[in-house]
């Protein structure tokens, strides 16, 4: 099985090993329950990297008041399976103690990227992540990190702290890994009913179109407010519960598009039942 270390001190003394035997490392950060997602990111490790670690930590810093942290689910013998079976070479699944020993009081925030859409329907979430992301970083210190576009402005929020806190780790971005039918796999899916899921691969179409919508525009006017509104009104019909947000924005911002000639993205989060779903389609 996977070795499985559960310390800073063990998880260094791993990396000091290989970095000592000339081997370049990758990242792999995760909450778990991991699916092919995930394990597409380990991929994408493996493929640049002589030794591959993932980490399994379920956040609490980037949970909410009322979020999911307790039913968020969890299985970590099959994470550890699942990785294992991947050839990934070492497990990092720190108790909540070791990441937030008692008196940890430092946050990483980020101004304005870290405050608008996800930021603005979960306050301190990106705090949460940017935080634990900080440290998982400086703890490895790998060559480079691998994250998932599925969390497209999760992505650019770990970029934009690298350069701001010169770390010296790279960022990759892997694409988003769906089923047959669009939907975006996450582990928060399991939330779904077997009719949810029937209505779920909409929110994918829907950005689908709406990015083919605006790219056609993309010589001349965007329309991209006037396409967004219908995305979002697609989403209600098909039955869908609270649109957070539908919107088409700058790709490396995430201001509104001004100019055509930048390349943008259409990003979308709502609620299915009990699931919050996002998920974003380049245009
Ligand atoms: P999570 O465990 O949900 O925090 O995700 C850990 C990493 O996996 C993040 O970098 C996510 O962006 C990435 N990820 C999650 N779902 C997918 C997916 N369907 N395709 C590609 N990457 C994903």
């Amino acid at each position: 099985m996977i070795e499985t270390v559960k310390t800073i001190t063990e998880l260094r003394r791993h990396l000091d090993q290989w970095r000592a035997g000339g081997e370049t490392i990758g990242l792999v950060p995760t909450m778990g329950a991991l699916h092919e997602g995930h394990l597409s990111l380990v991929r994408v490790a493996r493929a640049k990297a002589g030794r591959t670690v993932a980490t399994l930590f379920v956040n609490p810093a980037q949970f909410g008041e009322g979020e999911d942290f307790d039913q968020y689910p969890r299985d970590a013998d099959d994470d550890a399976q699942k990785l294992e079976n991947e050839g990934c070479d070492l497990l990092f699944r720190p108790a909540a103690e070791e990441i937030y020993p008692p008196g940890h009081v430092t946050r990483v925030t980020i101004e304005r990227l870290g405050d608008i859409l996800e930021g603005e329907f979960r306050p301190g979430f990106f705090a949460g992540v940017a935080t634990v992301v900080t440290k998982l970083l400086l703890q490895a210190l790998p060559d480079f990190a691998v994250f998932g576009e599925k969390d497209y402005q999760q992505l650019l929020v770990i970029r934009r702290l690298t350069r701001d806190l010169d770390i010296p780790v790279a960022i990759e971005a892997a694409p988003t890994v769906r089923e047959d039918d669009g939907l975006a796999l996450a582990s928060r899916n399991a939330y779904l009913t077997s009719d949810e899921r029937e209505i779920a691969p909409v929110l994918f179409g829907t950005l689908s179109q709406v990015a083919e919508n605006v790219g056609r525009g993309a010589s001349g006017n965007l329309r991209a407010e006037e396409q967004a509104a219908w995305g979002r009104d697609q989403l209600e019909r098909a039955g869908f519960g609270k649109v957070e947000y539908f919107t088409v924005r700058d790709a490396e911002t995430l201001e509104p598009v001004a100019r055509a000639s930048r390349p943008a993205r259409v990003l979308a989060a709502a609620w299915l039942g009990k699931a919050r779903l996002i998920d974003n389609v380049a245009v």
